[in-house]
């Protein structure tokens, strides 16, 4: 292979689970050893690789049949515990062929909620790459239910690629990439890349699911935005096509659709924050002063002086929104005071500040990053 552009240092790949199922939902081993023996030419080339692969559910789902008292939540969660096994020991074995130790990580949307478990998590998986173990992370679907799971894996996989720094996103679905319409339906076209997080391409897209995933088009598209605007690239391709992660790699003329990384760096602190918008546990209203001060040229932290209210009830270290005199969100961060000190304080001037710069992120600044979560 020629050499590797930096765009493809570190890559995380996202495997849906209509890849690697068949009809029933048995694992398709032909397909995963399609994907591991690419995946394993990236690695050899010393291309760090990220999986984030489904298929646990659909899997465990050929498995059994639950008894008719068990609801449908009992059954994923069932067929989550069987079918998770069997996904990682064929993953196992597959890369076992090639000699190389795959490890399991298991997340949950909690796991991202708390910066301890956030960064436990992120230096787990950067002490697996180092030691050259592959990560093969999935969604821990036998305890994650209903409001606290990920959107779907296409979430998840945008999550762990930006808690890791990738350079890159691979999604691999079982069509080429965003149609301009139903994919197959006459008319209807691939588009090929997405330039900016402005684009709006919603429009064209048909939420058609097909199979055993949660995900449609629609997610890829507006995860594949928001990672792209937080400066990685992002490629949603066929991964029932031979070959596909390596000829994305190697810049191969081939279908998928491309979303370009913008420049934007944002440090990691403030990465973890764009994606704990929805975990936010209380608000405070700000003073027009405050505000001003917070959206002006200089950053600014979020001083106690400002605060005109407080909603709900947090702790401290919790994220907490901000809201302006209009209810309307400004942004979010992690408090210094639970709300009960806060209640006390309000408008005092205290030394510690209520949310400290480094920890506070604003709307405005990371919209992409913040609004579709
Ligand atoms: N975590 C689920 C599984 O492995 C898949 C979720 C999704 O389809 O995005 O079965």
């Amino acid at each position: 292979m020629k050499s590797i552009k930096p765009k493809f240092n570190r890559v995380a790949i996202k495997v849906g689970s209509n890849v690697i199922t068949q009809a029933d939902g048995s694992l398709n081993s032909r397909r995963m050893l399609r994907i591991v023996e690419d995946v394993a030419i990236l690695y050899k080339q010393g291309i760090e690789v990220i999986l984030i692969s489904s298929g646990a559910v659909a899997a465990g789902r050929s498995e059994m049949t639950p008894s008719k008292k068990t609801n449908i939540i009992e059954a994923k969660q069932i067929w989550a515990a069987i079918g998770q096994v069997k996904l990682m020991s064929n993953y196992q074995f597959l890369f076992g062929k090639y000699n190389i130790a795959a490890g399991q990580v298991l997340a949950s949307k909690e796991s991202f909620r708390d910066r301890r478990h956030y960064l436990n998590m992120k230096n787990c998986i950067a002490a697996m790459l180092e030691n050259k173990v592959l990560p093969i992370v999935n969604e821990n679907d036998t305890v994650s239910v209903n409001e606290l799971m990920f959107t779907d894996n296409d979430e998840l996989s945008g999550m762990i690629s930006s808690m890791m720094d990738c350079n890159s996103l691979i999604i691999l679905s079982n069509v080429d990439g965003i149609y301009t319409g139903i994919p197959g339906v006459e008319g209807s076209e691939l588009i090929r890349e997405v330039k900016d997080d402005k684009e709006d391409i919603d429009q064209f897209i048909s939420d058609v699911r097909s199979g055993f995933g949660r995900g449609g088009m629609l997610t890829k598209s507006s995860i594949a935005r928001k990672i792209a605007a937080q400066g990685i690239d992002v490629y949603i391709a066929n991964g029932m096509r031979d070959a596909v992660i390596t000829d994305i790699v190697r810049d191969k003329d081939i279908p998928y659709t491309h979303f370009i990384a913008s420049h934007k760096k944002e440090s990691g602190v403030k990465k973890w924050l764009a994606h704990s918008g929805t975990f936010a546990r209380g608000a405070v209203t700000v003073n027009e002063g405050a505000k001003d001060a917070l959206l002006g040229e200089k950053a600014s932290s979020l001083l106690m002086v400002g605060i005109t209210k407080v909603h709900g009830s947090f702790k401290k270290g919790d994220i907490v929104s901000i809201l302006d005199e209009d209810n309307n969100r400004i942004g979010l961060g992690k408090s210094q005071y639970d709300s009960k000190k806060t209640e006390q304080h309000l408008g005092e001037k205290m030394k510690k500040p209520f949310i400290h710069y480094h920890f506070l992120v604003l709307d405005e600044k990371l919209k992409s990053a913040i609004s579709a979560l």
